[in-house]
């Protein structure tokens, strides 16, 4: 009877050691892997480079304050990675981020959307009061590469080098294979507290004979004049950006110089942070479609986005 009792105590302390062991620790290891290298200069540098397109209105403030969110994302106990919501980018954990730091990414539609034309197509608020559909399918080049996909890349590649240079990066969706969001909840996730700006990035679907990008910002000033400020300084980087090292022209198509205000997108409309939104080529010519097909080429123009994104925050 002795005997029995031995037994089972110590097949009842086995059995919780093992629990515990592998409980704990396992996932531990897969957050370590981040670039830490550079979150020193950023902080001290951020004040004087901002504004330099725009006097006092360009610097990127963070106007939303409590920025305590920027080191802690919400310590999700949950599995890291393949959560399926797009919020918090659980893979900025181990980066050290300073205050006003947090770039909303926003790569347009989504692999989902042309099998879900209900979902897709139900009213959704546009802003100024207006409705549009909650998200479109988006263009493709005449060889059937996808925007969506294109979109999803480059925001990748632009997340990579964004973090690696300190900046927290929060998607807008957290794969190609979903259906939405709609894109009023995709300015919500742009107006959470802390986000320092909103960057859509898109290819466009014209004529095949015009090419190169063009960016836009609000011509209705949303948010008033000190953000509409704001996101023209955005805009303005992004375009030189682009202009000096993304393998693509200016338009030949649409808009001034690169330039197209809009007043009809979502996105831009219900904005209460800084926001631009980039049409990076014409992905039915040939030419921009080269670029937007190769990775090589995608990862020039997603250089340039980082670059231009890292210049206004003053990080150039
Ligand atoms: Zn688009």
């Amino acid at each position: 009877m002795r005997a029995t009792l031995t037994t089972l105590i110590l097949a009842t302390t086995a059995g919780l050691a093992l629990a515990a062991c592998s409980a704990a620790p396992a996932p531990r290891s897969a957050t370590s892997t981040l670039a830490t290298e550079s979150t020193s200069s950023s902080a001290s540098s951020a004040s004087s480079a901002g504004s330099a397109s725009s006097a006092a209105t360009a610097k990127p403030k963070p106007t939303l304050k409590p920025s305590p969110t920027a080191s802690r994302t919400p310590a999700p106990t949950s599995a890291p990675r393949t959560t399926p919501t797009a919020l918090p980018s659980s893979s900025s954990r181990a980066v050290i981020v300073p205050a006003g730091r947090t770039i909303v990414l926003n790569p347009g539609h989504n692999g989902g959307n042309a099998a879900n034309a209900a979902a897709i197509n139900r009213q959704v608020p546009a802003g100024f009061g207006e409705y549009k559909a909650c998200d479109t399918t988006g263009t493709e080049t005449n060889a059937g590469y996808s925007e969506h996909a294109f979109n999803w890349d480059v925001s990748l590649r632009v997340k990579a080098i964004l973090q690696a240079r300190g900046v927290r990066v929060l998607m807008t969706r957290s794969s190609d294979g979903g259906v939405g969001p709609c894109v009023d909840e995709r300015a919500r996730i742009g107006n959470q507290a802390g986000v320092a700006a909103v960057i859509s990035i898109h290819a466009d679907g014209a004529p095949s004979a015009g090419h190169g990008f063009h960016v836009c910002e609000d011509s209705r000033q949303p948010n008033g004049p000190a953000i509409a400020a704001q996101s023209h300084a955005l805009t303005v980087a992004m375009h030189d950006a682009l202009l000096r090292s993304s393998g693509l022209t200016t338009s030949t198509y649409l808009g001034n110089n690169g330039y197209y205000p809009r007043s009809d997108l979502a996105g831009l409309n219900l904005a209460t942070v800084p926001a631009t939104f980039l049409e990076i080529g014409n992905m039915r010519n040939a030419s921009d479609a080269a670029e937007q097909t190769s990775p090589d080429g995608r990862q020039r123009i997603a250089n340039a986005v980082a670059t231009g994104i890292l210049s206004w925050l003053g990080q150039g």
